[in-house]
């Protein structure tokens, strides 16, 4: 078994994780077998319990764990299989850690960050680097020098004594900031950051640079001498122009693969990445534009739906069109006037999120994509609002409400799961991950799916409560996806529109560049089809 450990320097939001599941991608095309581990050390559990606009999406694998977004990126770049046990936590590690004591697992001892700390660290790598893996990746969180981070460290470099240096690649993502005053890239926080990584016992093997503009040789040759790399290891990482798919591309040309397998003392073969190249060719050369509107509350930050927008892009690939994403703060749309910012989206999209905020200018955005026959998607929370939309003005139920935001509302259409109810506590209590939903013969979402039975991930404590069912059915909401076993509605649909659909799981989870979702995909077609002629 090979190791490829990934750290960060000098800044955070570099980019590691996208690097990390490039580097995935590329070990994949030389037939290797990756698996991918993420490990962050903040305290939290998981990032279950944390708020979008701090650390972007949370993720959800199909075991139902709550995930940072990096393993998003892992599963849109690679094949490999990743459940709970690929996303470790210092909140994790501390906890298991201090149960085994309260178990007297230490036997007397007196529990320190050096071995017990590191060796929980370690058996959770190890959990990982199962048989059917050749190569594991394991990205670790946060930027070197971070306080919180340092017994991870100190876990790799044990690591690699005991399984041997040439079964372990080191690389190191660094940031070379450019003074646009003097046009020069600066090496020097790159050199102070390895040189912190050397403090710990920890030599990189690679150095991967982040850099707005080319690098020339005499910057690569300093970087070399002075973070002690051979000059063929220092990567660079321009910004790049089109799409993150760019990535594993530009990574190759400059053969980080091969350098990488030489360390590991594995075989390289020259192949030509078309999976890659194709799926670049494809966002290059789009026939047409389409705008959808993406209708949420955490705006203000990138990747608070980036599954989302990654789903989009790869329904463009599909359709061979460009999707502009409009990120509209649903807030704005509270007050009047709403028309001037809906109007000139080509589709609506309502995403899934919590809470009061905003709630009423996402109706509102409903209410105009039902009206105005604007294809519509609405996922989780999206789909909610469907049903109390629809209720409220079509049905002329004016009080109706999601209880989670009205818990007194004469008309509660959207309400907790009776299974919720008992639930306690915050992280991990939602109904989480993959379940099997089966489709209405004769629907659209049959038709899109091309299956009756679909299986998608969730993350919801709210559903339709099932006393509306009837009268929604009646008056044209039509319930056409519901849980295997229970009686839960998992997707609804007009039919007596060009496209408007609402689930209540995340489809965007199961989207890969080379393999779209056939949801956003016809979504996107429908989109395009209903443009306004031009
Ligand atoms: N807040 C809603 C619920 O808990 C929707 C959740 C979501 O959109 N992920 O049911």
């Amino acid at each position: 078994m090979k190791f490829v450990f990934i750290t960060g320097g000098v800044v955070s939001s570099l980019g590691k994780g996208l690097t990390s599941a490039s580097i995935g991608a590329l070990l994949e095309q030389q037939r290797f077998k990756v698996g991918m581990l993420k490990m962050d050390p903040y305290f939290n559990v998981d990032p279950g319990t944390m708020n979008p606009c701090q650390h972007g999406e949370v993720y959800v694998l199909n075991d139902g764990a709550e995930t940072d977004l990096d393993l998003g990126h892992y599963e849109r770049f690679t094949h490999a299989t990743l459940s709970r046990k690929n996303s470790v936590s210092s909140g994790q590690i501390y906890s298991a850690v201090l149960q085994k004591e309260r178990e007297g697992a230490y036997l007397g001892t007196t529990v320190q960050v050096i071995p017990h700390i590191t060796d929980e660290i370690k058996r959770r790598i190890q959990l990982c680097a199962t048989e059917n893996v050749d190569v594991l990746l394991v990205e670790i969180g946060g930027v070197v020098g971070d306080i919180e981070g340092l017994p991870y460290l100190e876990a790799l470099r044990q690591w690699s004594q005991e399984k041997g240096r040439e079964n372990v690649v080191f690389v190191h993502l660094t940031l070379l900031p450019y003074l646009r005053v003097s046009s020069e890239l600066k090496s020097k926080p790159s050199q102070q950051s390895v040189a912190e990584l050397r403090k710990i016992g920890i030599q990189p093997d690679i150095l991967v640079c982040r850099t707005e503009i080319p690098m020339d040789a005499s910057i690569r040759e300093k970087l070399s001498l002075f973070c002690n790399v051979p000059l063929a290891s220092v990567i660079e990482e321009r910004d790049v122009q089109t799409s993150t798919y760019e990535l594993p591309l530009r990574l190759h040309e400059q053969k980080l693969e091969e350098r990488l397998l030489s360390h590991l003392h594995l075989p390289y073969t020259e192949k030509p990445l078309s999976i890659w190249e194709d799926i670049l060719h494809r966002i290059q050369s789009p026939k047409a534009t389409v705008t959808i509107g993406v209708i949420g509350k955490y705006t203000e930050v990138q990747d608070a739906y980036k599954s989302i927008d990654e789903a989009l892009v790869h329904a463009g690939i599909a359709n061979e069109c460009k999707v502009v994403i409009r990120t509209l703060d649903s807030e704005a749309l509270e007050s009047d006037g709403t028309e001037n910012v809906l109007s000139g989206l080509d589709g609506i999209l309502i995403p899934g999120g919590f809470g009061l905020r905003g709630l009423e200018g996402k109706i509102r955005a409903i209410r105009y994509a039902r009206e105005r026959k604007v294809p519509f998607l609405g996922i989780c929370l999206g789909m909610q609002l469907v049903v109390v939309e629809f209720a409220r003005n079509v049905l002329g139920y004016a009080d109706a409400c999601s209880t989670e935001v009205n818990p007194q509302t004469t008309c509660p259409v959207i309400d907790q799961m009776e299974s919720q109810k008992k639930s306690c506590g915050k992280g991990g209590t939602m109904r989480l991950g993959a379940q099997p939903c089966i489709l209405t013969p004769g629907s659209r979402m049959e038709s899109v799916y091309g299956e009756r039975v679909i299986s998608e991930r969730h993350r919801h404590r709210y559903e339709l409560n099932s006393m509306y069912a009837d009268a929604l059915e009646k008056a044209g909401l039509h319930l056409v996806g519901h849980h295997e076993t229970s009686h839960i509605v998992e997707a609804v649909e007009i039919r007596e529109h060009p496209w408007f659909i609402g689930v209540q799981f995340h489809p965007e989870f199961q989207s890969k560049p080379y393999a779209p979702h056939p949801l956003f995909v016809d979504f996107v077609r429908a989109s395009r089809v209903n443009q306004p002629q031009k």
